[in-house]
């Protein structure tokens, strides 16, 4: 059976004290209510913090995860962070292909897998996001743009290296807009991406990869989707800045 996974996407939220102040609280009550018993909790702070958050997070088992990586090693860069230094933190986890990246940063499906690929250099995980926007979905085109996002980027590596990612759902309309697609909606994109992990690297691939879905995941609506057969989790971004907003969500 897959574990539930839970990531929290922080964005450009929370400096130094509101970071460090919410775990300590997080753990607190995740220990004292023992609620991450077979769920996987991940943060994803804002890189300054990924240190110190890593350290508090010490001799449990949730984890951190940076919100982004350049595709390059090292180099004149400047402003870039590499998976190289995230690396020599402790860093075990990443997020790409966030619709935010792709839209704000222009990152298409090339730099991506460029990132795919350091990122698995240094042994991160990949939290790899795929969606439609709301246009595509209008025109009935969201399992043909999954497809296509897939196809160009994950697709991409061989089977060894599936097991070090995690695929988000996230449909770009139900981001941050407090829309969400449907359950239905959802677990049909579910099946339809786990039926391409199985026609592309067989069953025992498809059976464990966690597919999450995001898009205003909240405290009311999570339940609906985490009882969907394909539905392994969630990315959750506004809820994820609540705490107890997050830890009824992870309780769903
Ligand atoms: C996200 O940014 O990944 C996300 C799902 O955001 P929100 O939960 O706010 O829609």
């Amino acid at each position: 059976m897959r574990k539930k996974v839970f990531i929290a996407n922080w964005k450009m939220n929370y400096d130094f004290h509101e970071t460090t102040f919410f775990i300590r609280n997080l753990l607190k009550i995740v220990f004292e209510r023992k609620i991450n018993h077979n769920k996987e909790i991940i943060l994803a702070p804002s890189f300054p913090f990924l240190h110190i958050s890593n350290q508090i997070l010490q001799g449990t088992n949730l984890n951190i995860a940076a919100q982004n990586i350049h595709h390059k090693d090292k180099g004149s860069y400047t402003g870039e962070v590499s998976a190289y230094m995230l690396k020599s933190i402790g860093v075990k986890n990443v997020i790409l292909g966030h619709s935010e990246r792709r839209e704000f940063f222009f990152e298409e499906n090339n730099v991506l897998s460029e990132k795919i690929k350091i990122a698995l250099k240094y042994d991160l995980n990949i939290i790899f996001c795929v969606g439609e926007s709301f246009y595509e979905r209008s025109n009935d085109q969201q399992f043909h743009i999954v497809k296509h996002q897939l196809k160009e980027t994950v697709f991409q590596c061989s089977s060894d290296k599936i097991k070090s990612f995690y695929i988000a759902y996230e449909p770009i309309w139900a981001i941050g807009t407090g829309k969400t697609a449907t359950f239905e909606q959802a677990q049909t994109m579910h099946k339809f991406i786990r039926n391409l992990f199985l026609e592309k690297y067989g069953e025992s691939i498809s059976n464990k990869i966690s597919i999450l879905y995001g898009g205003s995941l909240n405290d009311i609506n999570a339940k609906d989707f985490f009882y969907q057969k394909d539905i392994d989790g969630g990315l959750i971004g506004n809820s994820s800045l609540k705490l107890e907003k997050f830890l009824k969500i992870v309780q769903s």
